[in-house]
Order: structure tokens, then sequence, then C-alpha cells
């Protein structure tokens, strides 16, 4: 029920600040417990049984887990504060599109997904944070698999569209229905329907998509037609 002291729009305000407190408490101790898991699976406190390494890889899992949710929610208490700060180096974008696929070709495997690029030859440099771009298609390429149906695919591509640099994935996944198109990049939005197929996601990811997109001076969409597949595509600006 709405708390009667308060507007949506503070209510609104408040519960961003709860999260951006918890989230800040929260990043410390959950590096501890990461570093102390590494610590031991490298054998360097003693050596383990099978099982003991099976349970504590499964706490490590749980902890990378966490971990990125909790950069997620940091990373969008920023944009909503307006705090995204964006560090541009001449950046090499096919070069970045290229490095996704080599990280995520065991997950696609895994998902009887096969995953392609092609990357124009030639293209020029741009000037991007390439930390923010390589997360931006590592989301949108992630999804394509996470997203796929049966024995599936994912094509990506790179290539230069007159002053702009486009990226785009086109997956033949389970797509997007017409009520859920204009909702997906709100934040926290996952599909009624997506759940079933993936229950792990925070609909956080192509909310900080679009914010670094267009904060890069660029523009980012789909196109999608649910039971057939999507089309994510993004353009950045040579410069
Ligand atoms: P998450 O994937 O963690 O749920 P995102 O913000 O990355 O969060 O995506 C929001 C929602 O958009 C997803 O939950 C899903 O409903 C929809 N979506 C994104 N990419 C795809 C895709 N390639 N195919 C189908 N649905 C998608």
């Amino acid at each position: 029920m709405p708390d009667k002291h308060f507007t949506s729009e503070e209510t609104t305000q408040r519960i961003t600040e709860v999260t951006s407190v918890i989230s800040h408490q929260l990043k410390t101790p959950l590096a501890g417990i990461k570093s102390s898991l590494e610590i031991m699976l490298s054998g360097d406190l003693g050596e383990m049984t099978v099982k003991q390494r099976e349970y504590l890889t499964l706490a490590l899992d749980g902890s990378n887990k966490m971990i990125g949710l909790v950069k997620n929610l940091l990373d969008a208490s920023r944009i909503d504060e307006g705090r995204m700060q964006l560090m541009p180096e001449s950046s090499d974008v096919g070069a970045l599109a290229k490095a996704v696929v080599a990280d995520l070709t065991t997950f696609a495997q895994a998902k009887n997904t096969t995953l392609s690029i092609t990357v124009e030859d030639n293209l020029p440099k741009t000037f991007i944070d390439a930390l923010k771009i390589h997360e931006v298609i590592n989301n949108i390429v992630y999804n394509a698999i996470r997203y796929s149906k049966g024995r599936g695919s994912v094509t990506m591509s790179v290539r230069r569209d007159g002053h702009d640099i486009l990226f785009s994935s086109t997956d033949t996944g389970v797509g997007i229905g017409d009520g859920d198109k204009g909702k997906i990049f709100s934040k926290f939005y996952r599909s009624p329907s997506i759940s079933a197929i993936a229950p792990d996601g925070s609909g956080l990811g192509l909310y900080i998509s679009k914010a670094i997109i267009e904060k890069s001076g660029g523009k980012i969409w789909f196109e999608s037609v649910e039971g057939k597949g999507s089309t994510f595509s993004f353009s950045l600006p040579i410069q």
C-alpha cells in the first residue's frame, strides 16, 4: 500500500536511495567471500575432496552472480542520479564484438546455439568507453543465446553505416510479444513469459545498455516477432 506521507515520486526516490545504500554495503563483503572461495579452490590451503570442490564451485558461482547483480544495481543508481561517467578512448568495436563471441562460445554450445560474427574490413576506430560498450554487446548477445529455443542461431554483424558504426545481433529465439515491446528497456522489466525460460535475470541489462549507448551519442533499438526471433541493434557515431 502506498505510504500516505510520500508522493509516488518521493517513494521512487527513496527506493532508489535505499537500493543504492544496500548495494554499496553488499559490495565489500561479497568481494571478500569471492576471494576466500578462490583461495580455497586454488588448493593453496590444502587438498580438497571432489565433493568439497564441487560445493565451493557452486558457492563461487553464486557469489559471482550476486556481484554481477550488485554491480548492475549500482550502475542503475548512477544512471538514475545522472552520475554515470564514460571514459572514452580510441577503440576497435569489431575487436570488442569478436572478444564477446570468444567469451560466450562455451555458453552458446551448452545451449545448442550456433554463434557467428561478421565484421566489415577496415572499420575505423572510434572514441568510446570500451569497457562499457563491451558490457552492452555482452548483454545483447548473452540475451540472444539465453532466450533461444531448440537449436538456435545467433548472428552478429558490425559494419559501417554512413557516419556510424552499426552493430546487430539476430537470433532465432522466443521473440518479444507486442504487449512487451514498449517496456523491455524499462528498469527491472522482464517479460512475464521469460521467467519460465530463464528464471535468473534482473531486467537491468537493457536499461543500462540504453543509457550507455545514448550517453555515447548513439541509438539502440530492436525488431522482433514473437516465436520467431529478434534483432537488437545499436549505432555509435564515428568520432
Ligand atoms: P534480463 O535479461 O536480465 O531479464 P534485460 O534488461 O537484459 O534483463 O532484458 C529485459 C527483457 O527483455 C528480458 O527479460 C526479456 O523479456 C526481453 N529480451 C531481451 N532480449 C531478448 C531476446 N534476444 N529475445 C527475447 N526477449 C528478450
